[in-house]
């Protein structure tokens, strides 16, 4: 299986889930929208929230094809998973958010909570959020 393929999942007995490509992440992994990228890996690709609601507000998406949380941690390999992670934390350092503090989030599915929307892009993804430091 290679790393774009899509692939059926079935969740349960009953509800079979399938990755979509047409959505926007996909397109900026193959380049077929623009971002403002400010770190890439081999597995993964960080860029800024086309609408921030921070002052640093940048997405965090691995590059294979994974609906959600759950289908990454499922079904993406060792490397890939801890390549993420790493990435996540280069960008914590790469825009100055340590010492300030910052929020890491990701969104799986419909759930709603309080005013806070559902994942609407089924690519996996994390909100990284915080305020840079001056120095
Ligand atoms: P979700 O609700 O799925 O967790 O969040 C999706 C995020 O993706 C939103 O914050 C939205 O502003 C952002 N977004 C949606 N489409 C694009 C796009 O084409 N480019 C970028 N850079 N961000 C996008």
């Amino acid at each position: 299986m290679g790393l774009f393929d899509s692939e059926v999942i079935r969740q349960g007995d009953m509800e079979l889930m399938q990755y979509n490509d047409d959505n926007a992440f996909y397109k900026i992994i193959h380049k077929q929208i623009q971002a403002n990228v400010v770190l890439e890996g081999e597995h993964f690709i960080a860029f800024h929230d086309i609408a921030p609601r921070a002052p640093v507000h940048i997405l965090i998406i691995p590059k294979g094809s994974y609906i959600d949380y759950h289908d990454f941690i499922e079904r993406a390999s060792d490397i890939e998973i801890l390549d993420f992670h790493r990435g996540m934390n280069q960008v914590v350092k790469l825009m100055k958010l340590r010492e300030n503090g910052f929020k890491l989030r990701t969104n799986s599915g419909k759930f709603r909570l309080n005013d806070e929307g559902g994942q609407e892009v089924m690519h996996m993804h994390f909100h990284i959020l915080g305020k840079p430091s001056e120095a």
